[in-house]
C-alpha cells in the first residue's frame, strides 16, 4: 500500500525565483501567470479562477471571493510567499498597481486570449506586452524530490490496480468494464482520480492509438492496449501494458515482442546528458527494422508532472539534453489497422544513477492473469462473449 501521508515536502517557496530568472531571460520584468496549472505551480493554489502577478520582488495570487478561504489555506501550507487579492469585479486596479512603472509584462501566449489581451493592454497603460512561451513550463521540467515522491506513488497506485483487475481479462470483459474497474481501483488507494481517461483498446480498437474504451468485448487471443495513470496531490503517473489472454497469431506476437523491445531500448537511453532525440532514435530503430516505421505514428514520450503532458516533448526534433530530474514517458507502439496494436509505456525519472522506473508493472503479456503464459483457452479464432 503506498503511504500518502509520509510524502516528501516540496520547495514551492523556492519556484519563484526560478520562474522570475527564467522571464527575464524571456526579456520580461514580471509575468502575467494565467495558466491555471502555473499558478498552481507557483502559490500551491488549486482553484479553478484566478491569476499570477510575479514581480521582481513579489508573487501575488488575484483570485475571487470564493476562494478566500481556500487560496489563504493553500498557499500558507506551500511555505511560499504569497501575497493574495480578493476581488470580484477590481482586478484591473490590483493588477494596474502592481505592475506601475513595470516596463516590459510578460503574457503566456498559450493561455492568453485575444480578448485578454486586449484587456491587459488597456490595464497595464504604457508598458511593453511580450508574448512569452514556456517560461513556467521549463521550470516546471525539473522535479525536485517532493515532486517524485508524488509521482512515484501515483505509478505505485497505478501499478496495484492494474494488478488487481488484470485476470478479469479471463472473464469476457468489455473495455468500458475494465475501464471503470481500474478508475474504481486507482481511486480506492488514495489517488485523487485518473490522470486521464483511461484507454482499454483490444483486437482491431487497439490500431487507434487513443480511442475510448467501448462497450466491444474482449476476446481472448487478441492484443489489449491499457493505458492508466493516477494522481496524488496534483502530479501524475502514465503507464500503458499491452496485454493478451491464451496463445496470440504469430504476427501479433511479434508487433507485442518488438514494441516492448523497442520501449526497454529507449528506456535505456534515459541518462543525464543523453540527447532527448536519441530515447525516440532508439526506438524508433528497432520498430523500423521490422519494417513498420510507419506504424509507430506518435512521438516517443513527454514530460509528466502537474499535466499529464508537458515539457520536455520525446521526439526526434527535440533539441534538449536530459537532465537530472526530468520526468518522461518512453512509450513507442505499433498499430496496424484492422488487425491489432501494441503499446507499451513507462513515466521514467532521469537520476545520476540512470533511468529509474516509476511504473513497474510487468510487461509479459500475460503477466499477472490467473494462469500461466501461453495457457490457451479456445480453438484459433475469436472465441464470442460467454462462448
Ligand atoms: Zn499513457
Ligand atoms: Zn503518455
Amino acid at each position: 500500500m503506498t503511504d500518502l501521508d509520509n510524502l516528501i515536502p516540496m520547495d514551492v517557496a523556492g519556484r519563484a525565483d526560478r520562474v522570475r530568472a527564467a522571464a527575464a531571460d524571456a526579456g520580461c520584468d514580471a509575468l502575467v501567470v494565467a495558466n491555471m496549472v502555473n499558478v498552481r505551480y507557483l502559490t500551491g493554489f488549486t482553484g479553478s479562477a484566478g491569476l499570477v502577478w510575479l514581480g521582481a520582488d513579489e508573487l501575488v495570487l488575484v483570485t475571487d471571493r470564493r476562494y478566500t478561504e481556500q487560496s489563504e489555506a493553500e498557499t500558507s501550507k506551500t511555505g511560499a510567499t504569497v501575497r493574495i487579492e480578493i476581488t470580484n469585479d477590481a482586478p484591473k486596479e490590483i493588477l494596474a498597481a502592481a505592475a506601475a512603472g513595470v516596463g516590459r509584462i510578460g503574457l503566456e501566449a498559450a493561455s492568453v486570449s485575444w480578448a485578454d489581451q486586449r484587456k491587459y493592454a488597456e490595464w497595464f497603460g504604457t508598458a511593453e506586452l511580450v508574448p512569452t512561451a514556456g517560461v513556467v513550463e521549463r521550470c516546471r521540467q525539473i522535479k525536485d524530490d517532493g515532486e517524485v515522491s508524488r509521482m512515484a506513488a501515483a505509478a505505485a497506485i497505478a501499478d496495484d490496480a492494474l494488478a488487481e483487475v488484470r485476470p478479469m481479462l479471463d472473464e469476457d470483459p468489455t473495455e468500458a468494464e475494465v475501464a471503470l474497474a481500474l478508475d474504481t481501483a486507482l481511486r480506492r488507494r488514495g489517488a485523487e482520480g485518473s490522470a486521464f481517461r483511461t484507454i482499454v483498446a483490444a483486437g482491431p480498437n487497439a490500431a487507434l492509438p487513443h480511442i475510448r474504451p467501448t462497450d466491444r468485448p474482449i476476446y481472448h487471443r487478441e492484443l489489449v492496449i491499457v493505458d492508466m495513470g493516477a494522481v496524488v496531490d496534483g502530479y501524475r503517473s502514465d503507464m500503458t501494458r499491452t496485454m493478451a489472454v491464451g496463445e496470440l497469431n504469430p504476427e501479433a506476437q511479434r508487433v507485442f515482442d518488438t514494441v516492448r523491445d523497442a520501449q526497454q531500448l529507449g528506456v535505456a537511453q534515459a541518462t543525464v546528458g543523453t540527447p532527448i532525440a536519441e530515447v525516440d532514435k532508439a526506438c524508433r530503430d528497432r520498430i523500423a527494422a521490422e519494417g513498420w516505421a510507419d506504424a509507430f505514428v506518435h512521438g516517443t514520450g513527454h514530460g509528466v508532472g502537474l499535466d499529464i503532458h508537458e515539457q520536455p516533448w520525446v521526439r526526434a526534433s527535440a533539441e534538449e539534453s536530459l537532465q537530472t530530474g526530468h520526468v518522461i514517458t518512453v512509450e513507442p507502439g505499433v498499430y496496424l489497422p484492422g488487425f491489432c496494436g501494441a503499446r507499451v509505456e513507462d513515466t521514467v525519472l532521469v537520476t545520476d544513477d540512470g533511468p529509474r522506473r516509476l511504473t513497474q508493472s510487468p510487461k509479459e503479456l500475460a503477466g499477472g492473469l490467473s494462469h500461466p503464459p501461453g495457457w490457451a483457452v479456445s480453438p484459433p479464432g475469436l472465441r464470442p462473449r460467454g462462448g
